[in-house]
């Protein structure tokens, strides 16, 4: 029976070495790994995991080829549904999706189609076939906003519909959150991401980095003077939320995404590298999700002390469940119910320390969750160097105020369908910057839902 096999486990580097590097820390399956892992999966008729899979990858199918040893045949099925799967199969939520809807996880353990997934996309990257498909050109322009993975997704499958599809990206590297936030450890840049971004490009997709659309050009102006037929918003939630405390404008306290962006993009991590980043002896970082697990396992790796500071317990964390495990194995120090109420400064106005207040779990709140209520006179303080915040982020307002009559939500998301159509005809949108920041599998899903939008209203203005 095949689900007596036990779940393959995947090898990883050394916890204590890897906390001083910025090496990938999982290896991956090797082929004969990846074939026996694959050999785990029931095939089922009406298989969870695709309806689970926010881009319904047929995910039986392509574990069938790869049990098989037909690795080319397992990437052009996952193809089919995704243009990113060495980057899904290492960031997903699986543990919610897929694998948590596989069969196998009732009784024992999910067959890990994350790390199979993951496995074929890096077997395409390094021999799969390059050939681009044949497109017929159907002489149509669509303009792209963003590089993150909304915006890949709705250039894929608008080029693979024959349009001519530009992304237009502010920072002079495309990919969003894959290239700038998460870290190298999680997700090498050179190895895995740009090459699934060459794979756009053989597709015939242009990206226009260093353009801010909204100071750059305006979205109507793509519209109407540079004969877009339409145009896609994916520009995600990049603008960091503050607590409002005491000490935040310290030197020394900076948003996660700012933390993030300099030690990836800008190759702070790299000593050979010109870029500033301030760290010290011991570093606090506030929150409980991915991006707060990436900004402190990335300031233990710069060598400080690094201390996540969360206001809920353990059983809370929103983060992945992969993350946390990691962070705690490379010596990563959790102060659970605790939550800041000042920074702490010196007199040169530099940060020396966070003053916090212990909490306990009240009542469940709206989202389902226990509210943490304060335990008066509670109050510690932890010394540190640099407080770096990752309490989320929302849209970046510039788009939707420099775009004719474009709706956006209170908070700040651009309110779109779930065809990703807005209130202004012939403009869409999708990923963070309408659901505000959620995953990449998620804002794929988006865009390709709005590419299939767009190819539909592109073709009845023609019929009309
Ligand atoms: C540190 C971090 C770790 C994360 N870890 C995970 C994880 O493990 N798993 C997971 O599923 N999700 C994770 N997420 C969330 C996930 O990355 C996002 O949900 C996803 O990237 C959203 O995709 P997007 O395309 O909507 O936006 P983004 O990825 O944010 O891309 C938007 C792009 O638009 C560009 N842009 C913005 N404004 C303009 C403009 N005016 N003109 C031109 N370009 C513009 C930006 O520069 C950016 O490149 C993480 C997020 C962060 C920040």
């Amino acid at each position: 029976m095949a689900n007596k096999i036990p779940r393959v486990p995947v090898r990883e580097q050394d916890p204590a070495v890897r906390a001083t590097n910025f090496d990938e820390v999982s290896y991956g399956y090797d082929q004969g790994e990846a074939q026996l892992e694959a050999s785990r999966c029931l095939g089922c008729k009406n298989p969870r995991c695709v309806a689970d899979c926010p881009v319904s990858i047929r995910i039986p199918d392509f574990i069938m080829k790869v049990r098989d040893g037909d690795f080319q045949a397992a990437a052009d099925i996952i193809a089919q549904d995704s243009s990113l799967p060495s980057v899904c199969g290492r960031v997903c939520p699986q543990e919610t999706q897929c694998e948590g809807a596989c069969i196998l996880g009732i009784k024992g353990e999910p067959v890990t189609i994350g790390k199979l997934e993951r496995f074929v996309g890096d077997w395409n990257i390094a021999h799969g076939d390059k050939t681009p498909p044949q497109i017929t050109p159907n002489g149509r322009r669509v303009a792209i906003v963003g590089s993150g993975p909304a915006g890949l997704a709705c250039a894929s499958d608008l080029a693979r519909l024959g349009y001519a599809a530009t992304i237009f990206e502010a920072l002079h590297k495309a990919g969003g959150v894959l290239q700038y936030g998460i870290p190298e450890f999680r997700l090498p840049k050179e190895r895995v991401v740009a090459c699934e971004i060459e794979s756009l490009r053989r597709l015939g997709v242009t990206i226009d980095t260093d353009t801010i659309v909204g100071r750059t050009v305006t979205v109507d102006e793509l519209l109407d003077q540079e004969g877009f037929d339409a145009v896609f918003i994916g520009s995600g939630a990049g603008l960091p939320k503050f607590m409002g405390i005491p000490g935040e404008n310290l030197n020394g306290v900076v948003s996660a995404n700012e933390f993030l962006t300099r030690a990836n993009l800008m190759r702070a991590y790299d000593k050979g590298y010109d870029t500033p980043i301030h760290t010290g002896e011991r570093v606090v970082v506030v929150g409980g999700g991915n991006v707060a697990m990436d900004a402190v396992r990335t300031a233990k790796r710069l060598g400080s002390e690094a201390v996540i500071v969360y206001r809920r317990s353990q059983a809370e964390l929103p983060a992945r469940v992969e993350e946390v495990h990691h962070a705690g194995e490379e010596g990563i120090e959790f102060r659970m119910l605790t939550n800041p109420v000042e920074i702490l400064g010196d007199e040169r106005g530099w940060v020396r320390g966070i003053r916090c207040v212990r909490m306990e779990l009240g009542e469940p709140d709206a989202s389902g969750r226990r509210s943490p209520v304060e335990i008066k006179g509670s109050e510690f303080e932890i010394e540190c160097q640099t407080v770096v915040m990752a309490l989320g982020t929302s849209p970046n307002p510039l788009i939707a105020t420099t775009t004719n009559g474009l709706q956006t939500q209170r908070w700040g998301g651009i309110v779109a369908d779930d065809d990703g159509a807005t209130s202004r005809e012939g403009i869409f949108a999708g990923g963070d910057a309408v659901t505000g920041a959620a995953t990449v599998i998620l804002a794929m899903g988006a865009g390709r839902a709005a590419a299939r939008a767009i190819d539909r209203y592109v073709m009845d203005k023609l019929e009309g």
